[in-house]
């Protein structure tokens, strides 16, 4: 049996990709969310509609949580075929914490916390697998103004590694919490970095998949599902849930044998050079 994972499904763009996925997965689709109750109702209101996934606890954060899925899709299905890294966080433009508690927090959860998703279920991807990561139209490259620091973004194969790369996360949030981040080049913008981070992690992803000889045609993108209409947005955003899960809906059902890796898919499923751009003015 082929199961699709999806992280953070129980509202927003995350319900979304798992209506549209319980529509067209030939497999189980499995709505995960990091409270039991928000979680079930979501799946109940799906079978409201007709619609059959199932529910698993998973809260992206706590590694044991991680541990526990990776062990259960293990015994139940020993292979993933689809997993969507779309749960996140960010801070209301109002939020009071200091920028340097903000740049710690959401670095956790939209950039470390994923890269530990992602550390245990790897072992479990299947040839042909399909991983979306949920980034942003903040994801792009471009929003990075300071030439070194982009440089440094934009490097891939054996330049840009983990290593690296977690190292410039983590001198973001020490440089938020020091006050002198614009001095370095950083935005002024905790959920950018986090997002370009899981950009520049997934061409990284992809380059490792790609690598591995036992894994065939793994396809890993980052997508931007658009401005949605969402609890994230406080509900300014102009495209439907629906809407907004159309890219990664696309990336997550790429045929057999595609192109589409490591790559950086807007809202209308148009691939785009993350590097250079350009890309859509309005940002929809
Ligand atoms: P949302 O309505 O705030 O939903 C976020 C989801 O992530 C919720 O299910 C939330 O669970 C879950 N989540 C947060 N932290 C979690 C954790 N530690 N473990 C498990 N689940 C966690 O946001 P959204 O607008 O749907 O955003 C979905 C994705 O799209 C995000 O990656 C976001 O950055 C991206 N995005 C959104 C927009 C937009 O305009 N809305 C634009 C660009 C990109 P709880 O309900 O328990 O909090």
């Amino acid at each position: 049996m082929k199961v699709a994972i999806v992280t953070g499904g129980n509202k927003g763009v995350g319900f979304g990709i798992c209506r549209g996925l319980a529509k067209v997965f030939n497999g189980d689709v499995l709505l995960t969310a990091r409270n039991e109750e928000r979680g079930m109702n979501a799946v109940k209101e799906l079978e409201k509609e007709g619609l059959t996934v199932k529910f698993h606890l998973l809260d992206i954060d706590d590694p044991k949580s991680v541990a526990h899925l990776a062990g259960f899709i293990k015994g139940k299905y020993s292979g993933i075929d689809v997993l969507v890294n779309n749960a996140a966080v960010a801070f209301k433009q109002a939020a009071t914490e200091p920028f340097g508690v903000q740049a710690k927090v959401t670095i956790a959860t939209n950039y470390f916390s994923v890269q530990d998703c992602c550390n245990q279920l790897f072992p479990l991807l299947r040839s042909g697998a399909r991983v979306v990561n949920v980034s942003s139209m903040a994801g792009y490259l471009g929003l990075i103004k300071g030439a070194d620091l982009k440089a440094k973004f934009a490097t891939s194969g054996s330049t840009l590694t983990y290593e690296v790369l977690d190292g410039l996360m983590k001198d973001f949030v020490d440089s938020a919490n020091a006050g002198d981040h614009a001095a370095k080049g950083w935005p002024n913008s905790t959920y950018v970095v986090s997002k370009v981070g899981l950009s520049a992690m997934t061409r990284i992803q992809q380059q490792k998949v790609s690598e591995d000889s036992n894994l065939k045609d793994v396809a890993i993108n980052h997508v931007h599902p658009g401005y949605v209409d969402t609890d994230m947005s406080s509900h300014k955003g102009t495209k439907t849930i629906d809407e907004g899960a159309k890219s990664a809906l696309f990336a997550a059902t790429l045929p057999p044998n595609t192109d589409v890796k490591g790559k950086y898919i807007w809202s209308d499923c148009q691939i785009l050079d993350w590097v250079n751009g350009p890309i859509p003015g309005n940002w929809n």
